[in-house]
């Protein structure tokens, strides 16, 4: 499995442009690619899945985190160079997608053979855990249910050895004590503490990081 930061706030490879926002693919041999969340802008997802090579016709399933501009700016721009991904939204999602196929998540799914998601946490946001040889990933957009609610949901589709994504101002670091991968992207506040506290489990995050699980 090869997860894409295809948006974030930071920076990982040259020429990629930055924003407020998130956005990831993953990609795991023999099904089409999963876009999670679209970052704010959707000239600047699109400029940056050109440079990584990404080709946003083939993506066969977006899943939106939740209904906030910065995971969720990027769609429209998406799926006019998209005609059948399958879109999953958390049901708090606020916006209509005429003719396309809406999956409105409320609780525990499966969404492929490996990706699953946590259900709506909080009324407000959805995440995602993915099952890789060694465990379970969580990857998540804001962190608004809290960064400790996502692992305990993720926690039902195994071990969780690591978390990728937004933490927003989590601070109950002890939380992450025993992950093996730390990666805090986007609107992480508290992100050199964590680096500073976990420095051998941190990857630094930004636009253009590839992870190999
Ligand atoms: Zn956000
Ligand atoms: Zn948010």
């Amino acid at each position: 499995m090869k997860i894409t930061i295809v948006y974030d706030n930071c920076l990982s490879k040259p020429r990629l442009r930055t924003g407020w926002g998130f956005s990831s693919l993953i990609e795991v041999d023999g099904a089409p690619p999963l876009l999670f969340d679209t970052g704010a802008d959707g000239t600047a997802l699109l400029y940056n899945m050109k440079e990584l090579g990404i080709d946003p016709g083939r993506i066969g399933i977006i899943v939106i985190s939740h209904a906030h501009g910065d995971h969720t700016g990027g769609l429209a721009s998406v799926l006019e160079v998209n005609e059948d991904a399958e879109i999953y939204v958390p049901a708090s999602f606020w916006g209509t997608i005429p003719g396309r196929k809406v999956v409105t998540v409320t609780s525990l799914l499966q969404i492929s053979e490996q990706v699953f998601s946590t259900g709506e946490l909080k009324r407000i946001e959805q995440s995602l855990a993915l099952k890789t040889d060694k465990g379970i990933l969580a990857l998540v957009g804001c962190s608004h249910p809290g960064v400790g609610n996502i692992i305990d949901a993720a926690s039902r589709f195994g071990n969780v050895y690591g978390i990728v994504g937004g933490f927003h101002g989590f601070h109950d670091l002890d939380r992450l004590t025993g992950l093996s991968l730390i990666c805090p992207c986007h609107c992480t506040q508290y992100k050199s503490e964590i680096m500073q506290l976990f420095p051998r489990q941190c990857v630094r995050c930004g636009a253009g990081l590839v992870l190999e699980l």
